[in-house]
């Protein structure tokens, strides 16, 4: 039985150590990377992701790392439960198995109740049949997306096209520096961010397609055919709404180098941030890459 002293003992416990917390640290934010599964090399750029949150100042980060591709070793997947529901925003480095229905569950429960979630690069590979998944992401590749997933989207003539021809999702031609261009300077993530930039090396995804519901493009990037691009104006940065869930989605962030630009890492937490809260006050460095000029740390 707890008495009412006991009690009063716990709470007098609770709030001497909620008190030695400096303010500063408790004012951040709780960011949760997920990896451990990613036809990419999650071991080399979940650590940039993690340190762009951190630079940031406005967040503290932890990791929760999946068991390995493939792993029929059940003990092992019952033992991974990330607990959600203790962080402001997760972070998404996955690509691969399915995750046991339990933590689907309690993902889909996080989002729609409020979480935020960012997905980064081939997190939108994931997951193609799993219908809420998509619905957070917005659009996807690979992993068997085709018409049945939702239209391509990108942007022609003045205006958002849905595009409903057949076809797989997801392509990209040759890894090349490109510039991005913002189309919704209003927005909390890009308010204050030149209207063009450089970012460094990556993979330029084109031909995504999903249900595309509750999706602003707040950026696009040219799929240029010279290299290997389809010729689109394709979504870059993403915002979407999952329940009473915010959404960061960029497709940027193939590999470590990618993720060293400066415009990447201040995006991303920035879009976190917006992600976690609605708001964004992380401001825009000197060091953010310039109309023609990538710039990496
Ligand atoms: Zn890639």
């Amino acid at each position: 039985m707890i008495t009412r002293r006991q009690t009063l003992l716990a709470v007098t416990a609770f709030t001497a150590f909620a008190f030695a917390v400096p303010a500063h640290a408790a004012d951040k934010l709780k960011a949760l990377i997920i990896d451990g599964q990613n036809n990419h090399k999650w071991q080399s750029t979940t650590p940039i992701i993690k340190q762009a949150l951190e630079d940031s100042g406005r967040f503290t980060v932890d990791i929760s790392t999946s068991p390995p591709k493939g792993n029929k070793d059940k003990a092992a997947w019952d033992a991974w439960r990330p607990d959600f529901k203790a962080y402001d925003v997760l972070v998404s480095n996955y690509n691969g198995d399915m995750w046991p229905e339990e933590v689907q569950t309690a993902f889909i429960d996080y989002v729609k109740n409020g979480g935020g979630l960012v997905i980064l690069h081939a997190a939108n590979n994931s997951f193609g049949g799993w219908d809420e998944y998509n619905k957070m992401i917005g659009l996807g590749g690979w992993g068997g997306r085709n018409e049945k997933s939702g239209p391509y989207v990108y942007f022609e003539d003045g205006k958002f096209v849905r595009d409903e021809s057949k076809g797989g999702g997801g392509h990209h031609g040759k890894q090349h520096p490109f510039k991005v261009t913002i189309h919704d300077a209003d927005h909390p993530i890009t308010k204050g961010l030149p209207a063009e930039w450089m970012h460094a090396q990556d993979e330029l995804y084109d031909s995504l397609r999903g249900p595309a519901e509750n999706m602003t493009v707040l950026a696009t990037a040219y799929s240029d055919p010279a290299m290997g691009g389809r010729g689109k104006n394709e979504p870059m940065m993403m915002v979407l709404s999952y329940g009473k869930g915010r959404i960061y989605h960029t497709p940027m962030g193939h590999a470590d180098y990618s993720m060293k630009c400066r415009g990447f890492q201040v995006t991303t937490a920035r879009g976190a941030e917006w992600a976690a809260t609605g708001k964004v006050t992380i401001p825009v460095p000197d060091d953010f890459p310039k109309d023609e000029v990538v710039s990496v740390k």
